[in-house]
């Protein structure tokens, strides 16, 4: 007998739970889109994501998913058959870094596997390189993701920046936060990072719909000096947006009005909860994650993908199971319970997308104690109905970490 019934609840890793106030927000009828309350709001959500990011210039809005941010964010930036070298820690760094070629620019890619962060020292040594190829260095920019969301690898971009710095190498460096924003702690322009994209539906709580470049000065120029060969086409053009002749021009058209609304909520409720106890809570959310997957791997076949804390996100968390187990599970949680887990996304470029060994748990955005213990609880009955041998006090010790983190340990 199935007991799913009353709310369903979603730990994917994005769109991730949209809290009631986003919905009540969106519930209303369409605004005027030439003037009136629309362009202040538009405006404070500009200036609040800017806010959030640590960046000083206000990102642009796409009326798009991550997808659209990762387009273009490399059309700005490069002509056809300039360099690009992607760092990659996962399925996610693949795609931009594919994407990259499918616009003609030519790609060199660094991949770093599954479960570690870049190795800096490798970077060091492609830059290097670089620099000393005839006509001087030819790699415009460098990508990496902040958290990996396939493999929950989260990657050190100080650390990344300072290997740019230590090769003196003039590269942009350009950073996707899609799961990261909001969930976990970002700097961009204290980080170096020159170019960051973001979505709305992890972090920030809001239906999928709209994606966001950040850009500083440097990238705002580079986009500027493209030539002919430019790769950006006029709708994903960052200039009409920074500087619109007319209110909609920020949005290439009709602005995403509801959406506009209801992340104006989102970004209140951050506001309200403050960003860096939002950071916080994640951070901890995380480690009751961890907690529980270590306590059921320590008598059977779960395991934590990423053996080192410190590499691990705090949104998102990558779990192996033997065989098909994970799959097994997931449509028990789903068909029995109600919880929807993640996928699991493998890494290789070579393997199918899809793994029968792997789930993810989404922890991110509008999460509190029980929503998580529900999950872990869940996933908990799920290893015991199927059978999948697994240690018997992960929720004891789940439940203990959150009476630490409550007592301020
Ligand atoms: C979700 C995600 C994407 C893709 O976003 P879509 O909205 O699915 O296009 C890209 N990168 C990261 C790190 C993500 O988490």
């Amino acid at each position: 007998m199935s007991l799913a019934h009353g709310r369903d609840h979603l730990a994917i890793p994005g769109p991730s739970v949209i809290p009631s106030r986003v919905l009540q927000a969106m519930q209303r009828p369409a605004p005027n889109i030439y003037g009136g309350e629309l362009v202040a709001l538009a405006d404070s959500v500009r200036a609040d994501l800017a806010t959030i990011a640590r960046s000083a210039n206000e990102p642009v809005i796409y009326l798009g998913n991550g997808h659209a941010a990762w387009e273009a964010s490399l059309a700005n930036v490069f002509a056809r058959g300039e360099h690009l070298l992607a760092l990659v820690t996962g399925r996610f760094g693949r795609g931009w870094a594919r994407m990259a070629d499918g616009l003609g620019i030519e790609v060199t890619t660094l991949d770093f596997g599954a479960t570690t962060p870049a190795d800096t020292s490798r970077l060091i040594e492609s830059l290097t390189a670089d620099r000393r190829v005839g006509g001087g260095p030819r790699i415009k920019a460098i990508t990496a993701v902040l958290s990996d969301t396939s493999t929950s690898v989260r990657n050190d971009i100080p650390a990344i920046r300072a290997a740019m710095d230590a090769a003196d190498h003039p590269a942009l460096l350009m950073v996707d936060a899609i799961c990261s924003f909001a969930c976990e702690p970002i700097d961009m322009d204290g980080w170096g990072i020159d170019v960051m994209v973001a979505g709305c539906q992890k972090g920030l709580m809001t239906p999928p719909g709209l994606a966001f470049t950040f850009q500083n000065d440097r990238a705002i120029a580079a986009r500027r000096s493209l030539g002919t060969a430019r790769c950006v086409t006029p709708y994903w053009d960052w200039l009409p947006r920074i500087e619109p002749s007319m209110f909609p021009e920020r949005f290439g058209g009709t602005p995403p009005t509801h959406h506009l609304f209801g992340l104006r909520a989102a970004l209140d409720l951050l506001a309200e909860e403050g960003i860096e106890h939002v950071w916080s809570r994640h951070e901890a959310f995380a480690r009751v994650v961890w907690t529980a997957v270590e306590a059921w791997g320590a008598d059977g076949g779960l395991a934590l993908q990423v053996p080192d804390p410190a590499h691990r996100s705090h949104a998102v968390t990558t779990i192996g199971t033997a065989a098909d187990d994970a799959t097994r599970l997931r449509e028990w949680c789903e068909q029995e319970a109600g919880v929807t887990l993640g996928v699991g996304l493998s890494a290789g470029a070579a393997e199918a997308v899809t793994s029968d060994a792997l789930f993810r748990i989404g922890h991110m955005g509008h999460l509190n104690p029980p929503m998580l213990l529900g999950t872990l609880g869940t996933i908990d009955t799920a290893l015991k109905a199927l059978d999948i041998a697994h240690g018997s006090d992960a929720l004891d010790r789940a439940a203990g970490a959150i009476a630490g983190i409550n007592r301020g340990r």
